[in-house]
């Protein structure tokens, strides 16, 4: 199936360094998931290669920085509008290299430009300070200043979002950027380079640098010390590595690693919503996300009439490829995940838990898998402590409130959680004892550009997103004047 684009050009295969493109003498392929197809062959960028870029952006910072924040959010926002103008033909690049369902990956690229809108509107207002001095003449200043050059590693779950999460407030603060996408995805993030260039963003300002050498050009860019921050969305596994690499040139670090998202629904829920809330929170873009629900603890009175609904909405859902009409889950990403999903079940099974709907491979083949309802889940099985990032709703059984906080925060990581109930006090209570840096009250979706998204525990350091956003691309410095 060939790409159908209004604008080819947009599907760019080279790396974009210092506002220019370049072919590179090898080159690794994209595949769609859903068909195993080729979809492009792209640029594969050396160590040596990345240590250029960085080079470029550090040339280009001062320039960069010496802008007004109003010039620079002019420039972020050219680059938005043009994100809105070309959002069908991202979603079809997006699809294609990903597989989520077309209509999903325009929410997508929708999601990652109000990320670009919100910080060229939060360029202008980057405020400093003025503190009374501690000595009569003496008065002290606080300026915010950007960090320097920041090196970006992103997973393939949201080849657009995740790098405009951090190129919007990076740019904005007076940053400059070398984007090293996965290198399951790379085409989304160098159609942004498209239209950034477009947009009239200076070279050298946002590089993207495509490589299969994940670790050697991940090195690179936390040993250089002409890169000042590292800012990693994926694994915790692989966020502990960049942060032992980091250590060398105490390079600031935002981390958005891993979850385990605890889902509570209370025996005084509006259930209809809950069970909405957890199809969001489950099933979006086939479990493939950090935020994705992954146990689902249901108070004992509520929870055979929550498994029923549960499963009915799970059995109404489209598996197929995500160009197709009507499709709302596509195939998982890789083999790999297939595995994990089906280790969860089988382990579950081993154990005592039960399979109300799924449980197997789709029949269409490959990596599609059967949206998947567990009942009779245990904590000591896998899928309540590792993340699953598939298909797989697991069902557990809990009795009183101080039961389940425990059993929600039984865990390393802390990103997101989520509870449904209509009780006030206990809306407050659970919100304030639960270890996470966020957390849904009756909604399944809880990401927007203008709230802080972030983890504590083992899912990650800093928050993107919101007027806190920026703040992880900032240095403060203190200014103080004698002799007044
Ligand atoms: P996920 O399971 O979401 O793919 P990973 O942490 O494995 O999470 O991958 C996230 C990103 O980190 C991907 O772009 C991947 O290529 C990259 N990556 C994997 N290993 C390393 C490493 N050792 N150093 C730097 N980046 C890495």
């Amino acid at each position: 199936r060939a790409l159908s684009l209004k604008d080819p050009s947009l599907l760019e295969t080279r790396a974009y360094v210092n506002g220019t493109w370049h072919a590179g003498d090898t080159r690794f392929g994209v595949h769609d998931p859903a068909t195993g197809a080729l979809v492009a062959e792209v640029t594969d960028l050396s160590v040596t290669e990345t240590a250029g870029a960085i080079d470029a952006a550090y040339a280009a910072g001062p320039a960069w920085a010496a802008q007004t924040g109003k010039e620079r959010g002019a420039i972020l926002r050219r680059w938005h509008d043009l994100i809105i103008e070309n959002a069908d033909d991202l979603a079809t690049i997006l699809t294609a290299e990903m597989g989520k369902p077309w209509p999903e990956a325009r929410g997508e690229i929708l999601y990652g430009a109000s990320f670009i809108e919100w910080f060229a509107e939060e360029a202008k207002r980057v405020y400093g300070d003025v503190i009374p001095g501690h000595q009569r003449d003496k008065r002290i200043m606080v300026l915010k200043q950007p960090v320097g050059v920041v090196g970006s590693i992103t997973p393939w779950n949201f080849p657009n979002a995740m790098i405009a999460r951090k190129v919007g407030p990076a740019l904005a603060a007076g940053c400059t950027f070398v984007a090293r996408p996965s290198e399951l995805t790379p085409l989304s993030a160098l159609a942004m380079a498209v239209l950034a260039h477009r947009a009239g963003i200076p070279a050298g300002v946002f590089n993207v640098i495509p490589s299969t050498d994940a670790s050697g050009v991940g090195l690179e860019l936390c040993a250089n010390p002409k890169v000042r921050k590292i800012t990693f969305t994926g694994s915790t596994r692989v966020g502990k590595i960049l942060m032992e690499q980091c250590a060398s040139t105490i390079k600031k670090m935002s981390l958005e690693l891993g979850g385990n998202a605890p889902f509570i629904v209370f025996d005084d829920a509006d259930l209809d919503a809950a069970v909405e809330g957890a199809m969001i929170a489950k099933f979006r873009n086939n479990g493939q996300t950090c935020v994705c629900a992954n146990r689902i603890y249901v108070q004992a009175g509520v929870y055979d009439a929550f498994a029923e609904k549960l499963k009915i909405k799970v059995r109404d859902l489209s598996v197929g490829n995500g160009f197709d009409e009507g499709v709302t889950t596509g195939p998982l990403i890789n083999e790999a995940a297939v595995a994990k999903v089906e280790a969860h079940i089988s382990d579950a099974l081993a154990k005592g838990a039960e399979v109300t709907t799924g449980g197997t491979r789709s029949n269409l083949g490959g990596t599609f898998f059967a949206p998947t309802v567990m009942r009779n889940v245990t904590r000591d099985m896998s899928v309540c402590h590792e993340e699953t990032f598939g298909p797989l709703a697991a069902l557990v059984p809990f009795t009183t409130e101080s039961e389940v906080i425990a059993l929600a925060n039984d865990s390393e990581f802390g990103l997101a959680s989520y509870f449904y109930s209509r009780d006030l006090a206990r809306v407050w209570r659970v919100a304030e004892a639960l270890e996470s840096g966020m957390v849904g009250v009756n909604t399944g979706l809880i990401s927007t550009e203008v709230a802080p998204f972030g983890g504590i525990k083992q899912s990650g350091l800093g928050r993107e997103g919101s007027k806190y956003g920026i703040e992880d691309f900032l240095e403060i410095k203190n200014v103080c004047i004698g002799g007044i």
